[in-house]
C-alpha cells in the first residue's frame, strides 16, 4: 500500500510511503510489525525489502509514464537489509530495472539502525546520496541519537515518531518535543515530516510550529496504487 506525504503550505502531496502487507490466504491483511521482525532474525526481509524496492521504483515510474505528477516513493529499510554489502547493487538495480530516476527514490531509516555503528551507516548513506537517492530518518526522536552525529548524516527529511503526535494537541511534553525536533530540522536544513497525523488540531498545531510536512489518516490512510492514482487525479480535477 501507498500513503501520501502533503506539504503543510501548499497542500499538494509530494511523496507516498510504501508500506508492506501480506495478503494471507485465510487470515487476511497481516501488518507488518507481525511478520518484519520474524523477517528480520530469519534474514527474510533480505529478498522481501528487495521486492518491495523493485516494485515501489516500477509503481512510481507507471504513475509518472501515466502522467501523474512526479513524486516521490519512499521504501522503508530494516537493519539487515542496511548491512547487507550489495546494497547499493540492489539499488542500482531496481533504478535501472524500473527507469525510475534516482531523485523519486527516499529511502527510510530509523535512528537506532543508523546508531549501531554510526561510520557504517554514513558511508552507506553517502553512496546512496552519491547515486541521487534522498534518505530520511523514520521515527525521529525514538532512537537513541546522537545529536553531534545528526548533523553529518546525509539525510534530507527528519520524520517525528507518530507517539510525539498522538496527544500533540493537548500534551505539553509531546508539543516540546515535536516543537524542538521543527526546529532542529530547521536549523540542520532538513525538511520535516510529521506521521500518524489524524486531527484538526495536530495540524493547526503543526502549522502554526512551521512544520514542513505530514502524513496520517487526516489526509489518507494507506491505499492501493489505484487509490493513489484516483487522489491524485481527484485533487488535479479540484
Ligand atoms: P513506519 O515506517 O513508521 O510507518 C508508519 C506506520 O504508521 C504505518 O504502519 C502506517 O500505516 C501507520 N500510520 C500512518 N498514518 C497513521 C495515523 O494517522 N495514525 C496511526 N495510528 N497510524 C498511522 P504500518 O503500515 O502497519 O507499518 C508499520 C511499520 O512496519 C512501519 O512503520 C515500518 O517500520 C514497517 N514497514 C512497513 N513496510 C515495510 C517494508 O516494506 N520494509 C520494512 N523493512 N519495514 C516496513
Ligand atoms: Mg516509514
Ligand atoms: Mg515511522
Amino acid at each position: 500500500l501507498y500513503q501520501p506525504q502533503v506539504d503543510l503550505r501548499s497542500g499538494d502531496v509530494f511523496a507516498v510511503e510504501a508500506l508492506l502487507r501480506w495478503k494471507h490466504p485465510t487470515r487476511g491483511m497481516v501488518a507488518p510489525d507481525t511478520f518484519i521482525p520474524t523477517a528480520e532474525e530469519t534474514g527474510l526481509i533480505v529478498p522481501i525489502g528487495d521486492w518491495v524496492l523493485h516494485e515501489a521504483c516500477r509503481q512510481n515510474k507507471a504513475w509518472q509514464d501515466a502522467g501523474l505528477s512526479p513524486l516521490t516513493v519512499c521504501v522503508n529499510v530494516s537493519a539487515r537489509q542496511f548491512r547487507e554489502p550489495n546494497l547499493i547493487g540492489r539499488v542500482v538495480n531496481a533504478l535501472r530495472d524500473s527507469g525510475l530516476e534516482a531523485r523519486y527514490l527516499e529511502l527510510e531509516v530509523t535512528e537506532s539502525l543508523i546508531m549501531q555503528d554510526v561510520e557504517l551507516a554514513v558511508a552507506t548513506m553517502n553512496a546512496l546520496q552519491n547515486l541521487g537517492v534522498q534518505i530520511s530518518i523514520d521515527d525521529f526522536g525514538t532512537g537513541y541519537s546522537s545529536l553531534s552525529a545528526l548533523k553529518t548524516f546525509p539525510v534530507a527529511r527528519l520524520k517525528i515518531d507518530k507517539s510525539f503526535i498522538k496527544d500533540l494537541a493537548a500534551d505539553e511534553n509531546d508539543q516540546a518535543v515535536a516543537s524542538a525536533v521543527i526546529s532542529l530540522g530547521q536549523n540542520l536544513h532538513l525538511k520535516v515530516i510529521a506521521e500518524g497525523v489524524e486531527t484538526d488540531d495536530q495540524v493547526a498545531f503543526l502549522r502554526k510550529n512551521n512544520c514542513d510536512e505530514m502524513q496520517g489518516y487526516h489526509f489518507s490512510k494507506p491505499v492501493s496504487a489505484q487509490g493513489i492514482e484516483k487522489l491524485l487525479s481527484g485533487e488535479r480535477g479540484g
